[in-house]
């Protein structure tokens, strides 16, 4: 199989190119080329050379997912993108931009293996498979290129993992990914521009985010072992306990925090006696509660707390010092909701 070229790491492009006799100065520039000018075109490669691109041209390929539909959100001003991967399957990536801050949501995978009851994503896709490197990465050279081309944002500034499938459930990809998110080399973010989102596998998440202090999203939602369960199927495998005690092993910075996600269902989790058990699952750590309001699917055909027991629930978490945010359209709602991606024009 021809290698891609947006799937190797730095030194992986390094020793390709010196594979096809060439120097090594090229890498970097290729490097360039992808990760900070968001070209994949060879013929837009202004600095390399005409041998040079036949050469790659013959050995190697360079692709990533194409855009095949693009919706905006009048509401939030948010943009939702399709793009198609090489074996003609759809993945959904949003592009947020407010003002200085460019912010991308991401896929991992095609589809969700996790078939949470409450996301469109795991119901309606089910998992089909892991996205690798190229189409991680290249989801944000694809929108970022775009972004630019059509006057909507310069540089994507904000990277979340929390687009369909599970993050650490693709860990190999992902720390690939990050890598070159971080490598002033390549995107050149700083850590605290990327936040990966996970529905609470434990096995190795804090040594992940330990290692590159990228910041964590927890698609928590509720605070019994006996609701988690019946609406989040992963829980039976890494119950609340473990998934705590896991949580407390992450080393915060000084401004740093977890962010917990907690969608608000009517007559399910939205009472004060939920943000009770809540506080007290939660009181070894360092938090913020992003409450999000549920849309209905089909698939899911609970309706979303009342704007007053929403109220109330944020009251009262403030009330015992927790920081809150209550997270209400489509562009915002990325930063606070894993998943919920099911492939459907707006
Ligand atoms: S909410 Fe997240 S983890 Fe759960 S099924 Fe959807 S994409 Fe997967």
């Amino acid at each position: 199989m021809t290698k891609n070229l947006l799937n190797m790491s730095l030194e992986e492009l390094e020793s390709a190119l010196l594979s096809l006799k060439e120097q090594k100065y090229r890498t970097k520039q290729l490097y360039t080329w992808f990760y900070q000018k968001h070209v994949t075109d060879l013929n837009q490669m202004s600095n390399i050379s005409v041998s040079l691109k036949e050469k790659i041209l013959q050995n190697f390929e360079i692709k990533i997912p194409e855009i095949t539909d693009i919706s905006r959100s009048l509401k939030d001003n948010s943009y939702k993108f399709l793009l198609k991967t090489h074996d003609n399957k759809l993945i959904e990536s949003i592009l947020m931009p407010v003002k200085d801050r460019v912010t991308i949501c991401v896929s991992c995978m095609i589809g969700c293996p996790l078939k949470c009851k409450f996301c469109a994503t795991g119901s309606q896709i089910g998992f089909i498979r892991k996205l690798d490197q190229s189409e991680i990465l290249g989801q944000i050279i694809a929108i970022n290129h775009y972004a630019k081309e059509n006057n909507i944002a310069q540089n994507i500034s904000n990277v979340v993992f929390m687009g369909m499938g599970e993050p650490l459930l693709n860990l190999e990809n992902i720390e690939k990914s990050v890598k070159i998110l971080l490598d002033p080399n390549g995107f050149g973010l700083s850590r605290s521009k990327i936040t990966l989102s996970t529905a609470g596998i434990t096995d190795k998440l804090s040594d992940f985010i330990n290692k590159y202090r990228i910041k964590l999203a927890v698609s928590l939602h509720f605070s019994t072992d006996e609701q988690r369960s019946k609406f989040m199927p992963i829980n039976i495998k890494y119950p609340l306990k473990k998934l705590i005690e896991e949580l407390k092993k992450i080393v915060l910075a000084k401004r740093d925090y977890i962010t917990i996600e907690y969608l608000l269902l009517k007559d399910i989790n939205d009472s004060l006696d939920n943000a009770k058990q809540l506080i007290r699952l939660l009181d070894s750590l360092k938090i913020k509660v992003n409450l999000i309001p549920y849309n209905p699917t089909k698939d899911f055909p609970a309706t979303s707390a009342s704007e007053e027991s929403i109220n109330n629930f944020a009251k009262f978490l403030r009330s015992k010092n927790i920081m809150v945010t209550v997270r209400r359209s489509l562009g915002q709602d990325i930063e606070g909701a894993c998943g919920q991606f099911a492939l459907k024009k707006n």
